[in-house]
């Protein structure tokens, strides 16, 4: 079966290439499926705005189409920037100018637990959808710290590895991130009902 991605992200695209290779016959992304089409994420949820990529692409494509949504989730700001983490600062995908606004809506605060959440959804043609969720805890650093990732990486800090996220190879990243976490688990649930 051909499963195409509601992304053109290269990292994620190789992220789940290595993961759902097994799975499907071809894994496609929405340029190599010559699809251009941008979805509104109004969901109020990761797992709401991932089925909502989903099954665009799919309604679009005939075919399996998965797609994710992610962010991080600060304990002290009940939950946020969540959903809106690409735009925390009001510019979308200003990751430096997010890191400023995180490192400043947290000073002076002493909870510092947060955590990376992804939804991974994937819809069929006949319209069931199989979802999943990853999530991987760490602490807001109160500088940043390594050249790795992107996003909020180079401040998010993991106490059991004593570095950032950012200081972390790629595949060091990858083995143990929610993105991963939530891909697994989608793998398994596909196995058991395939
Ligand atoms: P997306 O929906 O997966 O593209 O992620 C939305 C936003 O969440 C990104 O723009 C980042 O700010 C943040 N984010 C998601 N995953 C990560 C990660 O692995 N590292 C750092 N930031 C992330």
């Amino acid at each position: 079966m051909k499963l195409i991605i509601a992304s053109n992200n290269a990292h994620k695209l190789v992220e789940i290439r290595a993961i759902l290779g097994d799975e499907f016959e071809e894994i496609l992304s929405m340029a190599e499926a010559g699809i251009d089409h941008e979805t509104v994420e109004d969901g109020s949820t990761f797992l709401e705005n991932a089925e909502k990529k989903a099954r665009e692409i799919m309604e679009i494509s005939g075919c399996c189409a998965l797609a994710d949504d992610s962010g991080l989730c600060v304990e002290a700001l009940g939950g946020a920037p969540g959903i809106y983490s690409a735009r925390f600062s009001g510019v979308h995908g200003d990751d430096a100018a997010n890191r400023r606004k995180l490192l400043e809506v947290l000073q002076g605060v002493e909870d510092r637990r947060a955590h990376f959440a992804c939804a991974m959804v994937l819809v069929r043609p006949d319209g069931s959808v199989v979802r999943a969720e990853g999530r991987m805890d760490g602490v807001i650093a109160h500088e940043e710290a390594g050249i790795y990732g992107f996003g909020y990486d180079s401040l998010f800090y993991l106490p059991e590895r004593g570095c950032t996220n950012a200081q972390l190879l790629p595949e060091e990243k990858n083995a143990i991130s929610h993105r991963a976490r939530a891909l697994h688990a989608l793998v398994a649930k596909l196995r058991k009902n395939p």
